[in-house]
């Protein structure tokens, strides 16, 4: 691994330096090759799992936890930072550079009372989602591994410690401007120091001035929007939207309670510690923008409010846009009617994009209130779409309806909306290529936990085998794609991790 220290280097302040504690027994639970050629690494070995334990030294390594605050449940923190979390430097690539994280490495300055360390189950779910979001072309940190070890940790019992290495193109949070932007930590001064690193390292074709700035957080808001409108496309919940766990890139990042959603339900809640829904699955594009006017607040000591402003109010107009495209290939409505030379599309042929991105919307949100009415799972009926001929009114799709009438209404204004598909198996392909089979859901990853704290690790493998090709048919993995047991429905996860 091969590392250089940008952020260590050029931002002192910004962190405090603290070394890991290192850890009893480690041992591989899982790994990711995937993730390990983004920073060269061809296999693991034992003198990589000493020194990702934190047992021993890596050379290169500053070892290092960023200071920030954040806005936590609409309430502001003013002093957090990586409590159990310990960065390394940014490991060179291929492709570029990834800040290499010990997750659970110990203790550090912005612990707090928190022991520095993460249990097993947080860490192998952490790990399991980054790849397995990345899989689904959601952007996403990602996770080279996760060590178990012989560590035992108190939660509401006694579990076991495990480190989750993450990887990600910058752990930069809108908590970091948070932090840095009140005048006895240094604003302006400082504040300016982190956005213009934020700029030269991952916003190369910008500027460092008014002009760039506006460009920079237009950006961010862009990014922003985009990752939720894939959570939404993909029924992905979060379960902790604080300021803190926003990456200023736009990747989904610090994993907790989160969940996809197994049987479609608009207000899902899946965080044990947010009982009013907050986070709910519905609140997200919301709370997506309000994050943002909490960066924006933040920025305004070195951006004009009115370039602020015009920003953000792009956020809506981007996130629908995301949207829309997402959903319009899960459902298999081209993009152009007006391109379409069938009868049927012909009456969308007299409407303006926006009457279409109305109207679409409407067919999109008849589709998921009729799954909610009909509980019906999100991820397996958008799946049925790849079996769908949608010239004929019967399908295995229609079978799943107890509500069969609102079905038939519905798939009638959709017919029309999609005319005359000329290859049907070629369309029901590219369904099957955006709508995957496979998702991580909880209960999943709950057998596949159970199993490691009995000394098993193949539950883990296949599952981590089966999401890496989401949108594949793997007949040996049919049980994966199956709706959770009673047990497992709607599982709703603590923080505690
Ligand atoms: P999270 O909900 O994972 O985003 O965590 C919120 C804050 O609590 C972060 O600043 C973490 O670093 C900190 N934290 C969570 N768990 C621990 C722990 N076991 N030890 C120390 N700090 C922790
Ligand atoms: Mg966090
Ligand atoms: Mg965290």
């Amino acid at each position: 691994m091969q590392l250089k220290q940008d952020f260590f280097e050029q931002l002192s302040g910004f962190y405090s330096q603290v070394f890991p504690l290192g850890i009893s027994n480690p041992h591989w639970l899982a790994w990711s090759q995937d993730a390990a050629n983004l920073i060269a690494i061809e296999k693991p070995s034992d003198a990589l799992l000493q020194g990702l334990s934190g047992n021993a030294q890596i050379a290169d390594a500053s070892y290092y936890a960023q200071v920030y605050s954040g806005h936590q449940f609409g309430g502001y923190s003013p002093q957090l930072g990586d409590g159990r979390s310990i960065i390394l430097g940014e490991a060179i690539g291929p492709q570029g550079a990834w800040d290499v994280a010990l997750k659970g490495g110990g203790p550090t300055p912005y612990s707090r009372h928190g022991d520095g360390r993460a249990v097993m189950r947080s860490a192998v779910r952490e790990f399991l989602i980054s790849e397995a979001l990345h899989q689904l072309h959601v952007p996403t940190t990602r996770a080279l591994a996760v060590i178990g070890s012989d560590l035992p940790v108190w939660r509401e019992t006694q579990e076991t410690a495990a480190i989750t290495v993450r990887l990600a193109k910058s752990h930069i949070r809108f908590g970091h401007f948070e932090f840095f932007c009140h005048s006895e930590r240094g604003a302006p001064d400082k504040l300016k120091q982190l956005v213009n690193f934020t700029i030269k390292q991952h916003y190369p074709d910008l500027s460092c001035d008014a002009a760039g700035y506006k460009a920079w957080f237009t950006q961010v808001v862009r990014d922003t929007a985009k990752m939720i409108a894939h959570w939404q496309a993909i029924g992905f919940a979060h379960g902790v939207m604080n300021t803190d766990n926003m990456s200023i890139l736009g990747d989904s990042f610090d994993f907790g309670p989160f969940a996809f959603l197994d049987t479609f339900k608009e207000d899902f809640i899946c965080n044990h510690s947010d009982p009013e829904g907050r986070y709910a699955f519905s609140q997200q594009p919301g709370i997506g923008l309000w994050n943002l006017q909490r960066l924006a607040q933040a920025l305004a000591p070195i951006i004009a409010s009115d370039d602020l402003i015009a920003a953000l109010n792009q956020y809506q107009v981007e996130l629908v846009q995301q949207y829309l495209r997402l959903m319009r290939a899960k459902l298999g409505m081209a993009v152009s009617p007006a391109k379409a030379t069938s009868p049927e599309a012909e009456s969308n042929k007299g409407l303006t994009d926006t009457e279409l991105d109305n109207s679409d919307l409407e067919l999109i949100g008849g589709f998921t209130m009729l799954m909610e009415g009909n509980h019906l799972d999100y991820t397996n009926s958008l799946r049925s779409f790849g079996q769908l001929d949608p010239h004929t009114k019967h399908s295995s799709l229609r079978d799943d309806f107890i509500d069969v009438n609102g079905f038939d209404n519905w798939f009638e204004a959709y017919q029309k909306r999609l005319g005359h598909i000329h290859d049907v198996e070629q369309w029901q392909g590219q369904r099957n290529s955006v709508n995957p089979k496979y998702i991580l859901r909880n209960y999943l990853a709950q057998e596949a936990i159970v199993a490691v704290e009995e000394g098993n690790l193949t539950p883990l493998h296949e599952l981590q085998q089966v999401l890496q090709k989401p949108f594949d048919e793997q007949p040996e993995f049919d049980d994966f794609a199956k709706r959770p047991p009673d047990w497992g429905q709607g599982l709703i996860m603590s923080c505690s991790s």
